[in-house]
């Protein structure tokens, strides 16, 4: 079965080609990574899935729905979340205020309050915090909490646009088992991400995009043994 697929995806700004022609498809239950330098169109990827950004596709396809032609409220209804690069809470608001605006398109109910016990349970910080404003916490709690506002949506894929970004050592080992406890749940998961450490550790299989094209895609064990990928990616 395949969570996500997609087909012949282009995104231009202007004159500026960001995304060309992108083919790619998360397998359900599986988590795709996909890397990439600075600019290379990884955010803009991930905004044109959502329907953030006016974008071109052949395909685009959650399981058997069609979704090529879906705004981006009704990607989250269909069971589609985004965890938006720089976090992005409402930090004016209480803790869990952001994560009832994650729940926007649910009813309040039993099913809803089980979700937001669900992520307290899963970031027992949040639950602790739950009181506080959100612009009070840490980075890595803030992204604790832009994860956790996904989830009330109850997605059945989510997409993650580099959520270790400047979150130290300690920080990206606690995100690295969120995902992979997620993963194990049988979330499927795209992630778009600089940290290729991170990212073969969480995925089973990447695309590394250069200059908005996929220049490889390989399962990740193969990926992080590749000399130019460790030599680009990983420093090594
Ligand atoms: P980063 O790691 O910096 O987020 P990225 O791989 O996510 O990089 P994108 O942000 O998708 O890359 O950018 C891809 C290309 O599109 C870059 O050349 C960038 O300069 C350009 N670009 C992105 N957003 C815009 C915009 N709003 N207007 C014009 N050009 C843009």
């Amino acid at each position: 079965m395949t969570a996500l697929s997609v087909e012949g995806l282009t995104v231009h700004y202007g004159g500026v080609c960001a995304v060309r022609d992108l083919s790619f498809e998360v397998p359900a239950g599986e988590a795709i990574g996909v890397i990439g330098a600075n600019g290379a169109g990884k955010t803009s990827t991930l905004k044109a899935v959502m329907g953030l950004i006016p974008r071109k596709v052949g395909k685009l396809r959650l399981g058997d729905l069609d979704l090529s032609r879906t705004s981006s409220r009704d990607m989250v209804r269909h069971g589609i979340g985004y965890v938006p690069e720089g976090r992005h809470v409402f930090a004016g608001l209480p803790v869990e205020k952001n994560l009832l605006l994650g729940a926007y398109a649910r009813k309040w109910n039993a099913e809803t309050r089980a979700t937001l016990a669900e992520v307290y349970e899963l970031f027992p910080v949040l639950g602790e915090m739950r009181h506080r404003l959100a612009g009070a916490l840490s980075g890595g709690q803030q992204q604790m909490l832009a994860i956790g506002r996904a989830l009330m949506s109850r997605p059945r894929l989510l997409l993650l646009d580099e959520p270790s970004m400047g979150l130290s050592p300690k920080l990206v080992e606690d995100i690295l088992a969120v995902l992979l406890r997620l993963r194990g749940e049988g979330l499927s998961l795209l992630l778009v991400e600089q940290n290729a450490k991170l990212t073969f550790e969480a995925t089973s299989s990447c695309l590394v995009v250069e200059n908005g094209e996929v220049a490889m895609r390989d399962t990740s064990e193969k990926l992080r043994h590749d000399p130019r990928v460790r030599q680009i990616y990983l420093g090594l």
